[in-house]
């Protein structure tokens, strides 16, 4: 792709990842204090940089790889790693699609992404841990009056960044949880079984019957442990999916339950 296309592939990546612009806007600010050379010229060369990790691949391609990063089918990277995970799964759907055999890998569940296994919050904290949360704020980012210029980089304004007050909440929201339970056995979230019938789901579901019964076995007899999803069965009146946007799932979780009483 060409910078301008780039340039649309950034702008798509923004609005997936909200605080992507942010960290753009620090990382050459850094970069340009350092290297004693104006933001416009330090932008401009991350931009090349980045156009030669893509030279190979086609905007569709990378819109694709957002669209499937928005969908959850494959992870958003670290920021740093921007291009060089567009590329990498770019690639990848490439190999996948010249060997029709294959296939294209698509999901029958988007919670577990047919792995049986889905990550969630654990219902005790998400309950012990309404009031905390109200004491949190989050807010749009003012744009007029920003040190970083965030026009510059989404002149149309298409993008709600947030700023979260204190920004250390998640990790003070653990330090919180641990004052108050056994942490190793009541995390702030954790895996389970997911509530659709996969087949993957099917044979865990299985193994945890035999695991219940008593009669799960290792290949060499021995009693086994619990299956890879652990004990607990996802119900969704009672546990948030977790995914990478923390606050918005406990956000959404708790705005649903004011909703509905
Ligand atoms: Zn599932």
């Amino acid at each position: 792709m060409n910078q301008e296309q780039l340039k649309e592939l950034v702008r798509a990546f923004g609005r997936i990842a909200p605080a992507f612009h942010r960290w753009r806007a620090e990382l050459i600010e850094r970069a340009s204090a350092s290297n004693g050379v104006s933001q416009d010229v330090e932008w401009q060369q991350q931009i090349d940089s980045w156009c030669r990790t893509l030279c190979k691949v086609s905007l569709d391609e990378g819109k694709e790889v957002i669209r499937r990063m928005e969908e959850g089918l494959c992870s958003v990277p670290p920021y740093g790693e921007f291009a060089q995970a567009i590329r990498r799964e770019s690639l990848l759907a490439r190999q996948k699609a010249s060997h029709p055999i294959d296939g294209y890998r698509t999901y029958e569940c988007a919670k577990c992404r047919d792995t049986g296994i889905v990550e969630v919050w654990n219902p005790w904290f998400v309950e012990a841990y309404r009031e905390q949360f109200e004491l949190i704020t989050r807010r749009e980012i003012n744009r007029e009056g920003n040190k970083f210029n965030l026009d510059r980089y989404d002149p149309g304004r298409t993008i709600v960044a947030y700023e979260i007050d204190p920004p250390s909440w998640i990790s003070d929201a653990r330090s919180w949880w641990r004052n108050r339970s056994d942490s190793e056995a009541n995390p702030m979230y954790h895996v389970a079984l997911c509530d659709c019938n996969c087949a993957a789901t099917q044979t865990l579901q299985e193994e945890l019957d035999k695991f219940n019964r008593g009669n799960r076995r290792s290949p060499d007899g021995k009693q086994a442990s619990l299956p890879a999803c652990g004990a607990a069965k996802y119900d969704g009146n009672l546990m948030p999916v977790k995914t990478a946007d923390s606050y918005g799932d406990l956000h959404g979780w708790y705005a649903k339950e004011r909703a509905q009483a």
